[in-house]
C-alpha cells in the first residue's frame, strides 16, 4: 500500500486551526478545493500551483504558508510522528484489506491490478470528530484522503478505519467500471445519495465489514433522518441480500440496485 504522509499533511489543520495567520486564511478562503489539492502532492507542489493561480497571491501565499511552517515546526513534527503511528497501523492490516479489495474488485467487476498502489495521503483533521476520507478521481490524478483527528489512536483491535479505507476504495473501483459507473451515474440523479448507499451496503455498515473485519453492525432510527441513520438503514435491510452476492462470487447488477432503489 502506498500510504504516505504528505510533505504537508496539516495544511487544512494549520488553516483552520487558530494558529492559522489571518492573511492565509484569507487567501486560502479564495483558492478552490482543486487548488489545495494540489499541495498533498510530494513533488513539484509550488510549481504545480503557480502555474494555476494569479503570481500575487501565489507569492503572498507561499509566503504565509512557510511562516506557518515554521512557526509551527515541533507541532508539525509531532503530527507526523502521530500520522505515522497510524501508517503503521494500515500496513499492519494489508493483508486483510488485500484480500477485501479482491471482493470488491469483483463486486464491481473491475480488473485494475494497481488498484491497491494508488496514493493514500494521512492528514491531521482540523476538527475532534471522527475520521473522515475523500478520494479524487481524474484521468491523470487518483488518491484517497484519510483525515484523522488529534488525540484519535488506532486501536488494534478496531477495524473500522480499514473500513473506511475500503470504502473510498470502492468509490474509486464503481468508476473504474465504466458502465457501472454509468448506471450508478444515471440513479444518483433520482437520488443523490445513492452511491454511498451502494457502497454502505457492503461497506462499512454492510455485511462485507461485518463478516470480514468484525466491524459492529450499528443500530439505526426506525425513520433514518441523517445521512449516516440512511447508511446504517440500508445496510441492515441489504445484509442478506449483499450476503449472497459476496458469498457467491456476484457482480453488482441491475438487481441488486433495483433492490436498493426500494428503500
Ligand atoms: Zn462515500
Amino acid at each position: 500500500m502506498n500510504i504516505k504522509i504528505s510533505k504537508n499533511p496539516n495544511i487544512f489543520y494549520l488553516i483552520h486551526s487558530k494558529k492559522g495567520p489571518k492573511e492565509l486564511k484569507l487567501i486560502a478562503e479564495n483558492l478552490t478545493k482543486k487548488h489545495l489539492d494540489i499541495l498533498f502532492f510530494e513533488n513539484n507542489t509550488w510549481k504545480r500551483l503557480e502555474s494555476k493561480i494569479d503570481q500575487k497571491i501565489f507569492l503572498k501565499f507561499r509566503a504565509s504558508f512557510n511562516l506557518l511552517l515554521v512557526s509551527n515546526k515541533e507541532e508539525l513534527a509531532s503530527q507526523k510522528a502521530f500520522l505515522s503511528v497510524w501508517k503503521q497501523y494500515f500496513n499492519r492490516n494489508v493483508k486483510v484489506i488485500k484480500k477485501i479489495l479482491e471482493i470488491e474488485k469483483r463486486l464491481t467487476d473491475t480488473k485494475n491490478k494497481k488498484i491497491l498502489n494508488t496514493d493514500i495521503f494521512l492528514v491531521i483533521k482540523h476538527d475532534k470528530s471522527e475520521l473522515g476520507a475523500w478520494f479524487s478521481y481524474s484521468k491523470n490524478k487518483k488518491f484517497i484522503v484519510i483525515e484523522i483527528p488529534i488525540d484519535h489512536m488506532p486501536k488494534n483491535e478496531d477495524l473500522f478505519p480499514c473500513a473506511i479505507l475500503l470504502h473510498e476504495f470502492f468509490h474509486l473501483l464503481i468508476k473504474e467500471n465504466k458502465e457501472l459507473w454509468k448506471t450508478v451515474y444515471a440513479l444518483r440523479k433520482e437520488m443523490p445519495i445513492f452511491e454511498e448507499l451502494l457502497i454502505s451496503s457492503f461497506m462499512p455498515e454492510g455485511y462485507l465489514s461485518q463478516a470480514y473485519l468484525g466491524t459492529e453492525a450499528l443500530k439505526y432510527n426506525s425513520e433514518p433522518k441523517s445521512l449516516v441513520d440512511q447508511r446504517r438503514f440500508i445496510a441492515n435491510k441489504m445484509f442478506d441480500y449483499a450476503k449472497n452476492y459476496v458469498e457467491n462470487n456476484k457482480k453488482i447488477d441491475k438487481k441488486y440496485l433495483n433492490k436498493l432503489m426500494q428503500f
